[in-house]
């Protein structure tokens, strides 16, 4: 089939990869070069360990004062809380102990095979030093501050992730540069993080280009159907793009297109914020979550990355710098000799639902459309699951994941 992937994130990249790989001829339909969007800045963490929706029992109690610190972890723009209310709403329900065991049980299903689903793609896009297998490191300034997240880290190991408690003297060993920080830690040894994402879904487009891929340069404004099937992809110009099948793997953009198909889908932004630290002169081996900072830090090609922070505003307001800047600050609190002078900042918006799993079905209404959207905190993570599970829902073989907590019919 001819299908377009509409949207050169990891998510269309990946699940144009797999495509190809049954023999489908792809047009990748995005105004932007591969990469360029939320899957640009991330903090570039795969990690299995990563099964724990953003919503937990706990962390309601916490908000109120998050919310009064304007460059806190969390952030709400007045203008635009009586249109996230309803969201927020709905995310809180799905925060009870019940309900986060369910969805990090069905999240640890796209998380497990995150390697064994990335390495034909890499391989074959001769990639795969943009992937490093280092481990995470979750930190703390106690062993009593970190039983504040120990219910959490049960589950997670209740579902058989591996986690290593590191007590002061190792972790110290572990990474010099934390020394005198931290007092315990978490190693989650067999987590990984990529060097660059958005340098890994360029490489990926770019061999799918290679393969005999097309990129479209132009913005999806609709579609034309006989029936249940889409015949064609209206654009912001010029002729409509006649298809086959299309995906819709526009990230947080993808709402808008999917109500045009008859599925309206919750999907909001949490906007995210990076600064990355050229000259790093630290020399991190491992992804480091510091949980009572909200901050996660990566060691990356390009620098040091300090990656975090949730703002509520809708996909139109510019950026708020502030919030990578109290990023800085709190980079500088955790490495006090970490130099500064050099940083670049962003924002990105996460493609979020209200119960942290992301959409992964055929449309409703349309037999030869497909969502592949909403994977919020963990898009890198489980981009190339997806792709692998598109590929098999397109070509009728039975799925390799269970997608029933992932289909849209949850929210119908
Ligand atoms: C600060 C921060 C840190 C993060 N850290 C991590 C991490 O460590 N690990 C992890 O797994 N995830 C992380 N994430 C989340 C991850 O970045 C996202 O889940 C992921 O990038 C989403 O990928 P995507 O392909 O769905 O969307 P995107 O990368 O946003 O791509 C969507 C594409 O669709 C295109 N598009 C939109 N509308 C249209 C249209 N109408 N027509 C044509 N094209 C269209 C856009 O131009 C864009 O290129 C982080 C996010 C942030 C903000």
């Amino acid at each position: 089939m001819h299908i377009a992937v509409v949207g050169t994130g990891i998510v269309g990249a990946c699940s144009a990869a797999w495509l190809q790989r049954d023999g489908h001829q792809i047009t990748f339909v995005d105004p932007l070069e591969p990469g360029q969007a939320c899957s640009f800045g991330n903090a570039g963490s795969l990690s299995p360990s990563a099964c724990l929706p953003v919503g937990m029992p706990n962390m309601w109690r916490k908000v109120p004062s998050w919310l009064l610190d304007p460059l806190g972890p969390l952030t709400i723009r007045t203008s635009y809380l009586p249109r996230v209310l309803p969201w927020l709403v709905r995310m809180l329900r799905h925060s009870t102990p019940k309900e986060v065991t369910r969805i990090a049980g069905s999240l640890v299903t796209l998380l497990r095979p995150i390697f064994e689903c990335y390495e034909p793609l890499l391989e074959h896009a001769q990639a795969q030093s943009l992937v490093q297998r280092s481990g995470c490191l979750y930190v703390y300034s106690s062993r009593e501050a970190a039983a504040q997240w120990k219910w959490g880290m049960d589950l997670r190991r209740s579902l058989g992730v591996n986690l290593i408690d590191v007590d002061r003297e190792e972790l110290e060993t572990l990474e010099p540069d934390l020394k005198g920080r931290f007092r315990f830690g978490i190693l989650a040894p067999d987590n990984g993080s990529t060097l660059d994402p958005s340098q890994l879904v360029q490489a990926l487009c770019r061999q799918s280009l290679r393969d005999g891929a097309r990129h479209d340069r132009r913005t999806v404004t609709g579609f034309e159907r006989q029936g249940r099937r889409v015949t064609a992809l209206r654009m912001d110009r010029g002729e409509p793009l006649a298809v086959d099948g299309v995906v819709i793997a526009a990230g947080a953009w993808s709402g808008t297109l999917a109500a045009q198909l008859g599925d309206r889908l919750p999907l909001e932004s949490q906007r995210g914020y990076h600064v990355t630290v050229r000259s790093s002169n630290l020399q991190l081996r491992h992804t480091v979550m510091a949980s009572e900072n909200n901050l996660m830090v990566n060691p990356m090609a390009m620098g040091l990355r300090l990656a975090g922070t949730v703002e509520f505003a809708g996909l139109a307001p510019p950026p708020n710098y502030a919030r990578a800047q109290a990023l800085l600050r709190q980079g500088r609190q955790l490495f006090p000799h970490l130099d500064t002078a050099d940083v670049t900042q962003w924002m990105g918006h996460r493609p979020c639902m209200p119960d942290s799993l992301p959409v992964i079905d055929h449309s409703r209404n349309a037999d030869n459309a497909w969502l592949a959207f909403g994977h919020g905190h963990m898009g890198m993570c489980m981009g190339a699951t997806t792709g692998r599970e598109i590929a098999h829902l397109i070509a009728g073989r039975a799925t390799q994941v269970d997608l029933a907590p992932f289909r849209a019919a949850r929210f119908h």
